[in-house]
């Protein structure tokens, strides 16, 4: 099993090999550590390389690791990347960065409430549903443009971009990055401030060098990373 170390080193690679060979600066994606399901120690030693952005799927398993002896005082960047339900929003807020996985003007409005209640301001990503499976996450493409329309207007939040969980195989999950790109170009034609939404969070450990060439300016890598997950 290669360390974590050399695991990161090989994305940090590939991400620069696809960002040179799709011209773009290999500054401009982040690399998000998806550590769910992963020990405090895992983390530790990922920092301990260098890496301080991880993303967490799972609320209390999260709560919990960022509180852990091991990695308490770190100046780690959280992201919430999992699905988030309505009365979960506010036990993340001032806790991470960003929130990845919001898709419903419902969540939204939650998000924006309890926001402006502790007196703090959230960043997030709209998740959408490109690959048309009902069992996945996320709104559906032909909703967004007016969604976005009610999004803009809730004050202490700022929605910052798309995310999307790819189709399985190759061909599909590029196109459906290519289309999270373009939808993101027609919300920033309508956006009342287009230089705060800029951000797409797409690929995985599986995708995303497809990712990259479509525009990523996240990725969101954890096996390639950490090794394969255990069943929760
Ligand atoms: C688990 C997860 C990832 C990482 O998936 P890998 O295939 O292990 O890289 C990325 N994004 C989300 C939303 C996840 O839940």
């Amino acid at each position: 099993m290669p360390s974590i170390r050399a695991g990161l080193q090989d994305i940090q690679q590939r991400i620069e090999a696809a960002a040179v060979e799709a011209g773009r600066d290999p500054a401009s994606i982040r690399l998000i550590a998806v550590s769910k399901t992963k020990p405090a120690g895992m983390i530790r030693e990922a920092f301990d390389a260098g890496h301080s952005l991880f993303g967490e799927s799972y609320l209390q398993e999260f709560l919990e690791k960022r509180t852990d002896p091991l990695l308490e005082g770190l100046p780690i960047e959280w992201h919430f990347i999992g699905h988030l339900q309505s009365n979960k929003v506010r036990s993340v807020i001032g806790k991470v960065s960003l929130i990845h996985g919001i898709d419903k003007i419902s969540t939204a409005r939650e998000l924006s409430r309890q926001a402006l209640r502790q007196n703090l301001h959230a960043d997030y990503l709209l998740e959408v549903n490109t690959s048309g499976e009902s069992t996945k996450y996320g709104m559906a493409e032909d909703e967004v443009l007016s969604a976005a329309e009610t999004l803009f207007t809730l004050p202490s939040i700022t929605l910052r971009g798309l995310m999307n969980i790819a189709s399985p195989d190759e061909a599909s999950a590029r196109n459906e990055f290519r289309r999270l790109r373009q939808l993101l170009k027609q919300l920033r034609e309508v956006a009342p401030n287009p230089e705060e939404l800029s951000e797409l969070s797409m690929g995985m450990s599986g995708d995303f060098e497809s990712a990259v060439m479509e525009g990523a300016t996240m990725i969101r890598v954890g096996t390639a990373i950490f090794g394969a997950r255990c069943l929760r």
